[in-house]
């Protein structure tokens, strides 16, 4: 039974805009590095309060979305988010490869005397004075001020006070990133600026350079080599390969995820008894299956191999590092009455990538001395935000006299992890 944490993790997330207020104080204290723009590679990825995977989630990005990172740690991103928070993802979670020395902004200040200001208002403290030809890096730009970098500060310039300028590295043409037209008469502007003079409008799909980005906008160059600025939502940048799902013809070639529900602190639904929790049997089974399997000559990794507490999240998380050719949750289920219902369920997700999966081995069930249920869809975290084949077996209800007393017995169990086995090697030849 898996709906409850899933509640859980959704109750959590009012404790958020605390966080927030937290964690915002401190991030002017950042020193950061030369930034670089990153695209979303996972389907969501978290955005935490620090960086590591037990840091507080404050918020997500999706598939595809380019965000400029501001610094570095341990394999983890500082970005920004909208409304100015800041918070960690994951590096591997994000494609750099592409974009990352194609769109660096830097500027050169225009005015003697220019004021570098802790924050974007003129009443704030003055932290530095540039001159005229002094460089700046450029992290993040709104309405009238851009936030650079200076001293390893952080620190505002109004945006009348200097001009945008190409990175060394950027006037090789081959380091720039491409982008398409999504709208048609997309305009290039002179200035990062809707009201700046128009210098000309694109056709949808014409080919563009991005020299760098500026607030919602970038400096682009288009095939007549016309430099402006262009809204950036209205350009694409070009679209990663998918993930290709291989699947190995033999069983002893493949890598599998089995996952053991609940843990530690989340013992998962209760027997009848009022003594036995799930998390012990999802475990037992696990060790079980993955004896089995690895006898077969299967690279088998467990997202929790004792009695912890593993969040769902970093399950996922495991399993698309992992990058598994198939991801195995086990459960028991549990009915809102004590032998309501009976019986085995494997679930999926994906029809495409998932349900033949499901189906191989739930097949396998049919003979077992409980129901087989059969498959159906479930909309699990361990399954939706996985990226390789996954499912969810709920193995029967510990709630459910018959089914428990089968689940205990080594016999049963024997029986049980010998048929999903054997619905894996079928799918894998
Ligand atoms: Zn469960």
């Amino acid at each position: 039974m898996i709906k409850k944490i899933v509640d859980f993790f959704k109750k959590n997330y009012t404790n958020i805009f605390f966080i927030f207020i937290i964690f915002f104080g401190f991030a002017a204290t950042y020193a950061l590095a030369v930034p670089k723009v990153v695209r979303i590679k996972a389907k969501i990825v978290n955005v935490r309060t620090g960086p590591m995977l037990s840091y507080n989630v404050i918020g997500q990005l999706k598939s595809d979305e380019q965000i400029p990172i501001l610094q570095e740690k341990n394999g983890w991103y500082l970005v920004r988010l909208n409304g100015d928070k800041l918070g960690w993802i994951a590096s591997w979670l994000t494609d750099a490869t592409e974009i990352d020395s194609a769109i660096k902004t830097t500027g050169v200040i225009n005015t003697n005397q220019t004021n570098v200001r802790l924050y974007s208002n003129t009443n704030s403290p003055i932290i530095k004075i540039l001159n005229q030809g002094d460089k700046i890096n450029i992290v993040y730009s709104k309405s009238s001020w851009s936030q650079i970098i200076i001293d390893g500060k952080v620190g505002w310039v109004n945006n009348r006070l200097f001009d945008l300028t190409d990175d060394s590295s950027n006037n090789n043409e081959n380091t720039l990133n491409n982008a398409y037209v999504l709208e048609p008469n997309t305009k290039i502007h002179q200035n990062p600026d809707l009201n700046s003079p128009v210098l000309k409008s694109l056709k949808q799909r014409e080919k563009l350079k991005v020299i760098g980005t500026q607030g919602n906008f970038y400096k682009i160059k288009d095939a007549q080599s016309t430099e402006g600025y262009v809204i950036s939502k209205f350009v694409t940048t070009e679209i990663p390969k998918p993930i290709t799902i291989y699947r190995p013809k033999s069983l002893a070639q493949t890598t599998i995820v089995i996952d053991a529900g609940h843990g530690g602190n989340d013992p998962g639904a209760q027997a009848n008894n009022g003594r036995h929790y799930e998390k012990k049997y999802t475990l037992l089974v696990a060790r079980e299956l993955k004896a089995k399997l690895a006898q077969r000559g299967v690279k088998v990794i467990m997202t929790r191999d004792d009695d912890n507490s593993v969040k769902l999240e970093d399950r996922v998380l495991m399993t698309n590092q992992v990058r598994p050719n198939a991801f195995i949750s086990l459960h028991l289920d549990s009915s809102p009455q004590a032998n309501q219902a009976e019986g085995i369920t494997t679930y999926y997700y994906s029809r495409k990538d998932d349900l033949p999966l499901a189906q191989s081995i739930s097949t396998q069930f049919k003979h077992l001395k409980t129901t087989n249920r059969g498959v159906a869809f479930g909309n699990y975290e361990v399954l939706r935000d996985s990226f390789y084949p996954s499912i969810l077996i709920e193995l029967g209800y510990i709630n459910n006299d018959h089914d428990f007393t089968l689940i205990k017995k080594p016999y049963y169990r024997e029986q049980l992890t010998s048929k999903i086995v054997d619905g894996l090697a079928n799918y894998f030849k």
